[in-house]
């Protein structure tokens, strides 16, 4: 989530390490893949045609589960944004693709950020603080993209990884790396007010859209083809609900990025029962419905949100405070938040389902 003037180095990772459980977790399947070795083939191969075989993620996660792309590249020189499909989902100038993890747990916990192909380090940098969630611009100007890594590859493709984490760099100058090896840690260094990885990438120093495959500045449209391999599912989405939650009391949208985490519990007297959902790039004209089920199966509170402009960040909730002298009654509570759009392939919906006990 920054615009990176100059090509810095590349950066490194940790797996990602699904922990805590929870009520609302069984909704969510993480799936770790595994690391393939066989490394002098990948390098061989790749020396033939990269875009042919297709690039890694920068992660090693589910799109869509435990990891979001938050911002596409930014086509447009002028101050108008298009992102990689001609929409919203950018910021002016911005040179990357931002892939994102549910939030600062999850980045504490380690999240390794990887080669998206064999190549070279060239260069890198590993001096830069961790940022909290909102970062004066005059901090980090000439930083923004923080900790990097710089990942020369074959046939004059270059990859750049930013925002890693103070310390997490694991690699060296000129070190040979593997397709996939990791390479530093998600940190939030340089502008970034999410936990998230910048990739971006260069072939003969000139900007392409991975997403598309396009030189940036060439113009927008999903009509170019994907660099990222086929098993990595990479799909445009104009709007991801990827988060939703409970809580005793309303969360501000700093609480849900720290933690988007719902209590083990919530107590018979705590102030309120709130349920949260968070989405990445909000549309203007889509519409967010949440409701709370309550133990006995009627519903407890209800709310359409209508979402009035495009945002690369929303948040939304609905809830009750505890009236004095009374409790919550004891039981179940089941959250459920869907977020209805209209696409060019027309009405789309995606919901989220938590639930949570009060004892
Ligand atoms: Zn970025």
């Amino acid at each position: 989530m920054f615009s990176d003037r100059a090509p810095k180095s590349p950066a490194a990772i940790k797996p990602l390490r699904n922990t805590r459980s929870g009520i609302y977790r069984p909704l969510r399947v993480f799936v770790i893949s595994v690391f393939l070795g066989a490394l002098p083939l990948v390098i061989n191969a790749e020396e033939r045609s990269l875009p042919a075989i297709g690039f890694d993620l920068p992660l090693k996660c589910k799109l869509g589960q435990n990891c979001w792309v938050m911002n596409y590249v930014d086509h447009d020189s002028s101050s108008v944004v298009a992102d990689s499909a001609c929409g919203p989902r950018s910021y002016d100038g911005h040179k990357g693709t931002d892939f994102a993890v549910r939030d600062m747990q999850a980045m504490r916990r380690g999240v390794y950020v990887r080669a998206i192909a064999a190549g070279t380090v060239r260069r890198l940098r590993n001096n830069v603080n961790g940022h909290g969630l909102k970062i004066p611009a005059d901090q980090v100007q000439g930083k923004e993209c923080g900790n990097d890594v710089v990942i020369r590859h074959a046939d004059g493709w270059e990859s750049q990884y930013c925002h890693l984490g103070l310390g997490s760099i694991r690699v060296k100058r000129g070190d040979p790396i593997a397709r996939g090896e990791p390479i530093g840690q998600i940190g939030m260094s340089g502008r970034t007010a999410f936990p998230h990885v910048h990739l971006s990438l260069r072939k003969d120093g000139q900007l392409v859209d991975p997403a598309n495959g396009r030189p940036v500045g060439k113009g927008c449209g999903i009509g170019g083809k994907s660099l990222f391999k086929k098993s990595s599912k990479i799909r445009y989405h104009r709007s991801r609900l990827y988060a939703a939650g409970f809580a005793p009391s309303v969360p501000t949208g700093s609480d849900i990025k720290r933690d988007a985490e719902t209590p083990p519990l919530i107590a018979r007297d705590a102030p309120a029962v709130v349920f949260w959902a968070a989405i990445f790039g909000a549309a203007k004209g889509s519409r967010l419905q949440l409701t709370i089920i309550a133990p006995d199966g009627k519903k407890f509170w209800t709310r359409d949100v209508a979402i009035t402009r495009n945002q690369a960040w929303r948040m939304a909730y609905i809830g009750r405070k505890r009236k004095a002298g009374r409790r919550w009654p004891s039981g179940r509570y089941r959250g459920v938040a869907t977020l209805h759009s209209t696409t060019a392939k027309g009405k789309k919906s995606q919901t989220q389902q938590i639930s949570v006990d009060i004892p």
